[in-house]
């Protein structure tokens, strides 16, 4: 038991330091281009998903970041390693819109439109695994940090969750922090028919943290960590054959 959970901690280390540096080779710049994107997914990849989008910025820091925009380079710089690391990342959204139908006029037309067809776009991949990327926020408690991952109730998800938490506690968090199973009220993550983990990056309401979240050293080490915990998944789970 002991000599497994040894192994299983080298085993972490060694994927974070091998992902470190292909991430400082691969991710020097934050492309711009929409090459992840597709409207109709149908072979067996990793969905990454950047939150919000379009007219929902979701949670502002104080100095007026918006999560939306964080979500999107960190899932950019997520793509790229991912893509380095042979395996097929989409995007659900490669910029600053997001999903809506153009018919969606008010701003809650347009978010139910935007997460209808989000669930559309990940449910239409035969199989996959899907990693939604997020940032929190806890008014009233700037002293709160840390990233923390949730997962649907989809087979396997609690094992997505579990590995990405324990690589993201090993190189980011300061204090360990528990995966946990998503409230059933995230439409997005209740809907969606495959493993899917949502990573809270970090809470906007820390400053300190806040300001980390937007650099470009601190994304590169969360794409980082995700990606390795994403690997470790798919050695456990036997389907990591490149
Ligand atoms: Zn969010």
């Amino acid at each position: 038991m002991f000599s497994a959970i040894l192994h299983s901690r080298w085993f972490a280390a060694t994927v974070l330091l091998l992902t470190c540096f292909l991430c400082f080779l691969a991710l020097l710049t934050v492309p711009d281009t929409a090459v992840f994107s597709s409207s109709v997914l149908t072979q067996p990849s990793v969905i990454l998903d950047a939150g919000h989008g379009g007219m929902d910025g979701g949670a502002v820091a104080a100095d007026g970041s918006a999560e939306s925009h964080i979500n999107l380079q960190i899932t950019r710089r997520l793509a790229l390693l991912m893509l380095f690391l042979g395996e097929e990342p989409v995007m659900t959204r490669t910029d600053e819109s997001d999903l809506s139908s153009p018919d969606a006029s008010s701003i809650r037309q347009q978010k139910v439109s935007d997460l209808h067809n989000r669930v559309d776009l990940i449910n239409s991949a035969d199989s996959a695994v899907v990693i939604s990327i997020h940032q929190n926020m806890l008014p009233g408690h700037p002293e709160v940090r840390g990233a923390q991952v949730f997962y649907n109730s989809v087979p396997s998800a609690d094992s997505l969750a579990a590995a990405i938490q324990q690589i993201l506690n090993q190189s980011i968090n300061t204090k360990d922090r528990a995966f946990k199973p998503i409230d059933s009220g995230v439409y997005l993550m209740k809907e969606i028919r495959h493993p899917a983990a949502l990573v809270e990056c970090g809470f906007l309401s820390n400053p300190k943290e806040a300001a980390q979240l937007g650099s470009a050293p601190y994304q590169k080490q969360l794409a980082a960590a995700i990606a390795a915990g994403y690997l470790q998944y798919q050695t456990k789970e036997g389907s990591y054959e490149k």
